[in-house]
Formats: structure tokens, C-alpha cells, sequence
């Protein structure tokens, strides 16, 4: 047994609390290719784990209370493990068990990853919707997107992913194509410092993902999200007319699935036909980025996976869109195992959480080196 794990084997959960935390973003935000309007912020779980030494560790955790309960009274040293993470029956407590054992150990948690990232990150804003076609009976147009990338820049962001795919439901397919492509040019023009990303939530054939970057071939792009949905024969013929186009732009792809595992494994609930999948496209330099969603592998999963997409010889920036808290843990989870290319940001605050540790300048956010994930809950009854 190690130190650490002597010192965890002292601490045994005591207190299982839930609550709702309520994000607010920093405006209403609009539709993307296939969903309607995005909201001001949503509600979501949390737990605090309190061991009968009264060490705390907090975080998101979904799940009714009954399939947790039975984890009191348990040593911390059987709900982690050094070289795992987790306990695969706990993942649903996953991380507020990494924020409780990097405060008893009293390091960050990247720390316990192994600190082999860089601990400032680049991160993007994705929150940069169809905002251009609200309010619906008298719409913004373009110059309501470009406040939109201006609120976000004033906060700090220096990158934007932009939606497009107007022409998937809200726009004729020819209107849509132009505006995607107008918002891009547009974008890039006020923003020459800026990073832009695009994500067509797979609202864009083959045809449409050609003329797009055709059209945009001078902006620069940094990555193209699910073009559409992915296969062999649509990104080989994607990547053939990039190459023509002389464009570097990278491919990030495989958040959405279409099934689901039944069991949880090392890819958590995405299914095996989903990431053999992707691991052939990857092997054929189809797909350059995983944005495998973050609590979809799970977060003691994606320390044990990153290994395998580095010698794939692909990058990863887990998928963290909708809750605030989530950048902050792929923060610790690139400062700890490296890899992510660029971290999913989510403008905004979460009522009685302080993210203030986690310094935010010129488009980097960088990892303080405080115990856990260095987030504050405020506190209350429950
Ligand atoms: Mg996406």
C-alpha cells in the first residue's frame, strides 16, 4: 500500500448531499442545425461527500440517491484507486470522489493524473448559436452574431466555435449555406486574432461541407465538427477536396451516437461499433480530434483512454456542452494526462459555485494549483 492510499484508507464516507446548482449563461442563446433554442442556463446534480474526518470533496453526479447510499461507510481507498481513478460501481460519484481525494491528499487534481499536460489551456467559447436569426419576428442578422463573439471576447475568449448548418431546418438549404458562410467571413474579419471553429452538428452533406470550406478557405479554420454523420467514403472525399483546397482545417468528430453500450466499459456508455469506428477512421487520418462527450466516457475513463488516441495519433477535447462546471474538469483532465487540443469552454457563472481560481486571460485558462478541482461550492443546508 502506498502513502497515499494509507492516508485515504483513513478517511470513510460519512455524508452523501445532493443539490441543484442552476447555470446562468451570459445571454439567451439560439438554435444550432438540429435543436431549437438553446436557453439562459440550465439546472443539473451535484453531491458533496463529506468522510467522518470531515474532509469534502464536491461535484456533478447524476443518479438517483439509492444507487450511491450503499458507498457510506466505505474507505476512500475503495472508491479510488491510484492507477484507475474511480471504482467502476462508483462512477457515478466519479467526480466528487477526484475533488475528496485530491483534498485529503491535498493536491490538484491533474496532479493525481500525473501532471503530463500543460497546466495553461486554450479554450473556446461554444456558445456562439443561430443568434442571428432571433428574435423570430424581427431577426439580427449577422451583426448579432458578432456581439455575441464580443461579449465572449470581453470575458476572454480569443476562439469561437460557430455553428452553422442553417440550411438543415431553419433556413432553405441555399440561404442557410450563404449565411453559414457570410457569419464565417464576417467573424474572421472583426476577429484576426481569433481561433474559429465550426460545428455542423451533422447538418451538412458531403456537398454542402465542400462549398462551405471552399467558400471559407481564407478564414483559417482551426477545426470542422461533424460535418455529417460520420463514414469512410464522405470523409475520404472530404479530406480529398481539403487537400485540393490546400486547407489544414482538422476534422473533429464522434460526440453524437446513434446507440448506446449496456453495459459501462473503458468508453463508458458509448457502444464498441461506435469507437471501433472511429478508431478506423482515425487509423486512415479521417478523423483528427475525439469530442467524445466528457460524463458519456466518464471521467476516471478518459484518464485510462487518452493513451490509446495518443498512439492513434489523435488529439481529443471532450465534449462538455451544457453545464458550466464541465471546461473546468477537462482543464484538470488535460493538465493531467495532455492530449486535448483545446478545451470546450462554456461562458458564464453557476449560482454559489466560485470558478475564480482558475485564472482566464488572452484565451488561456490556466489550472490553479489548489486542492482538487480547486471550485467552491458555497455553503448551504441540506
Ligand atoms: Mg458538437
Amino acid at each position: 500500500m502506498t502513502d497515499a492510499q494509507r492516508t485515504l484508507s483513513d478517511h470513510r464516507i460519512a455524508r452523501i448531499q445532493k443539490f441543484v446548482l442552476q447555470d446562468r449563461y451570459p445571454r439567451s442563446l439560439g438554435r444550432n442545425a438540429r435543436l431549437g433554442h438553446h436557453g439562459s442556463g440550465g439546472s443539473y446534480q451535484v453531491r458533496l461527500l463529506t468522510t467522518d474526518k470531515s474532509a469534502r470533496g464536491w461535484g456533478m453526479s447524476h443518479g438517483d440517491d439509492r444507487e450511491v447510499e450503499r458507498f457510506i461507510g466505505w474507505k476512500v481507498s475503495d472508491l479510488w484507486d491510484p492507477q484507475e481513478g474511480t471504482r467502476p460501481e462508483a462512477y457515478l460519484l466519479d467526480i466528487p470522489v477526484h475533488d475528496l481525494v485530491g483534498h485529503i491528499l491535498d493536491v490538484p487534481v491533474f496532479t493525481l493524473f500525473g501532471s503530463k499536460g500543460p497546466n495553461r489551456l486554450p479554450i473556446y467559447s461554444g456558445a456562439i448559436y443561430f443568434d442571428d436569426l432571433d428574435p423570430e419576428d424581427n431577426p439580427g442578422g449577422i451583426k448579432r452574431i458578432l456581439s455575441c463573439c464580443q461579449q465572449d471576447y470581453e470575458a476572454g475568449y480569443r476562439a469561437f466555435k460557430l455553428k452553422i448548418g442553417r440550411g438543415f431546418r431553419w433556413m432553405s438549404k441555399e440561404e442557410g449555406l450563404k449565411r453559414d458562410i457570410d457569419v464565417t467571413l464576417a467573424v474572421r474579419e472583426r476577429f484576426p486574432d481569433c481561433r474559429i471553429l465550426v460545428d455542423a452538428n451533422d447538418g451538412y452533406t458531403l456537398e454542402d461541407a465542400v462549398r462551405y470550406l471552399t467558400a471559407v478557405a481564407d478564414c483559417d479554420l482551426f477545426w470542422l465538427e461533424e460535418p455529417f454523420p460520420e463514414n469512410r467514403d464522405d470523409l475520404l472525399r472530404l479530406k480529398e477536396a481539403m487537400a485540393r483546397l490546400g486547407c489544414k482545417t482538422l476534422i473533429a468528430d464522434g460526440e453524437s451516437r446513434s446507440d448506446q453500450s449496456d453495459k459501462w466499459w473503458r468508453y463508458g456508455a458509448y457502444s464498441q461499433k461506435h469507437i471501433d469506428n472511429l478508431y478506423r477512421l482515425a487509423e486512415e487520418k479521417l478523423v483528427d480530434v475525439f469530442v467524445l462527450d466528457l460524463g458519456i466516457v466518464g471521467f476516471s475513463n478518459w484518464r485510462l483512454i487518452m493513451p490509446e488516441l495518443e498512439r492513434a495519433g489523435v488529439k481529443a477535447s471532450p465534449h462538455t456542452w451544457a453545464w458550466i462546471p464541465r471546461p473546468f474538469y477537462v482543464a484538470q483532465l488535460a493538465a493531467g494526462v495532455g492530449n486535448v487540443v483545446i478545451v470546450e469552454g462554456i461562458p458564464g457563472t453557476t449560482e454559489g459555485v466560485d470558478y475564480s481560481a482558475y485564472r482566464f486571460t488572452q484565451g488561456l485558462l490556466t489550472v490553479p494549483d489548489l486542492p482538487g478541482f480547486g471550485l467552491k461550492l458555497a455553503e448551504r443546508d441540506g
